[in-house]
């Protein structure tokens, strides 16, 4: 038995923006409780596989890690942009939204002051319940080997990426999810220009991908793949929007299974398979000059489904079946970057019943009937009848349960951030209840 290990009130998995705002809301409003946020990479990073040139930020840049919680705490976007002596500068540029690469300096910024709290490379490989000095714990062991142990967990490693068939079979450094473009195009064009690359989906994501390896590479064939029609724009309706307020969550959370599905589907274009009118209109743009001239090399073929794709060498050879005429085509590219989103929790054909990480858990944790978890509206996750386990929470993971403004999207972050910390102070005083617990520091 090792007796050094030290327990944690609050231990984290991930240090995202989900977690990053949770340990603000801690120090904000429980300063008394002790957190450990371990982060599989080597620095708290957003998002850092999609730091493209020029790529905006999808939210209000003031739906940020705390400002809906606390618009005065110290970690706001704007306080950073003035911390940095740029907010004038930053209020003067004529874009509606601030470039991803300056809101990813302000996510690395927040969670520098929390350094103390992280500890980077550490990839969480196992989780378990325990009995250690008395407590019921959960220990977290690291691939490096290393042994956590707290008093509650919070569970907020990110979405796990949506891979389709077939592109799993082909899975590697050639087919590969967005989240690994930055690194792999490195790799992939380290000795010159790729002679033709494959954008699959039809997402925002899929549409910043096209226009970003033109940029780069300008005489490569870039053709965008896409299942639907072809490629939509955005729902930006302010009424639809209100989809991001936290009335709508509680509204989503009551609803029954089958409403929810209803709701998912009128809110889907607000965030999904759809993308904003200013990449539309420079792919259209850029598509329609080429043509000009005659000399296309940017495309988008809609209706296409992949039948099969093999890695050959150093090409990937994709077969399409066109879904209206039936029409076959064979493709060959130098490699094909999927677009094709994340899992949600649940039983569907792009979901997962559970985070990988939890597995081992599973049996434990009270299911419906289609298997999938019962979430509370704080959050937790409830054990099985009969079981015990100490509390358990998910941060980032809840788009199934309450609704699209809880995707893995900063929109109500940190409303979330502020529900979570709540819970988990509630839960370790109710464990304690001999010890007086100090109040929420108000905020
Ligand atoms: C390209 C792209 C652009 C986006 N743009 C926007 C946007 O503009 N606006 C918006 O609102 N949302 C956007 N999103 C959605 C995005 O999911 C959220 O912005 C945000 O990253 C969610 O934060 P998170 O902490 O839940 O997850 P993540 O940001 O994915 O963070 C999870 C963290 O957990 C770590 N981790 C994973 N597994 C383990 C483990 N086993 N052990 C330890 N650490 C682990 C990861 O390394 C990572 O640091 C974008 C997503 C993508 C992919």
């Amino acid at each position: 038995m090792t007796t050094s290990t030290p327990v944690h009130d609050v231990l984290g998995i991930g240090f995202g923006p989900a977690n990053i705002a949770l340990a603000i809301a801690l120090e904000e409003r429980y300063p008394h409780l002790t957190a450990r946020f371990l982060e599989a990479r080597p620095t708290p990073e957003w998002q850092p596989g999609m730091l493209l040139d020029g790529s905006d930020i999808q939210n209000h840049p003031s739906r940020d890690l705390v400002t809906l919680r606390n618009p005065r705490s110290r970690y706001s976007w704007l306080n950073y942009l003035h911390e940095q002596g740029r907010l004038l500068r930053h209020l003067n540029q004529p874009v509606p939204f601030p470039l991803r690469k300056e809101y990813a300096g302000y996510i690395r910024w927040a969670a520098s002051f929390f350094s103390h709290q992280v500890d980077c490379d550490q990839r969480a490989a196992s989780i378990r319940a325990v009995e250690q000095y008395g407590e019921r714990l959960y220990e977290v062991v690291t691939e490096r080997g290393d042994r956590y142990l707290g008093r509650t967990l919070v569970v907020a490693p990110g979405r796990t990426p949506y891979i389709p068939e077939p592109y799993d079979t082909a899975l590697g450094s050639r087919v590969f999810h967005l989240t690994q473009y930055m690194p792999r195009l490195e790799q992939l064009t380290a000795d010159g220009a790729p002679e033709a690359v494959a954008v699959i989906g039809g997402s925002q994501s899929a549409v910043e991908l096209a226009l970003d390896l033109h940029r780069r590479f300008p005489r490569t064939r870039v053709v965008t793949y896409s299942r639907s029609h072809s490629l939509r724009q955005k729902d930006t309706s302010p009424f639809s929007e209100e989809g991001y307020f936290p009335e709508f969550t509680r509204y989503y959370f009551n609803a029954s299974v089958e409403n929810r599905r209803a709701l998912d589907r009128y809110m889907q274009p607000t965030n999904y398979s759809s993308a904003d009118g200013d990449v539309l209109e420079e792919l259209y743009t850029t598509i329609y000059e080429q043509e000009l001239d005659g000399d296309q090399r940017v495309f988008v073929r809609g209706n296409h489904q992949a039948t099969k794709v093999a890695v050959t060498g150093d090409k990937v050879r994709l077969d399409f079946t066109e879904l209206i005429t039936g029409e076959s085509t064979v493709d060959s590219v130098d490699f094909a970057v999927l677009a094709t989103g994340f899992r949600n929790l649940g039983p569907g054909a792009h979901e997962e019943l559970c985070p990988a990480l939890l597995k081992p858990l599973h049996g434990r944790l009270a299911t419906a009937d289609d298997g999938r978890l019962q979430v509370g509206y704080d959050y937790a996750l409830a054990p099985r009848e009969g079981e015990t386990l100490p509390p358990l929470f998910l941060n980032g993971l809840c788009e199934s349960s309450h609704g699209i403004g809880d995707a893995g999207s900063f929109s109500l972050l940190s409303l979330r951030a502020g529900t979570l910390s709540d819970a988990l102070a509630t839960r370790l005083s109710a464990a304690f209840a001999d010890v007086d617990a100090p109040a929420p520091v108000a905020a």
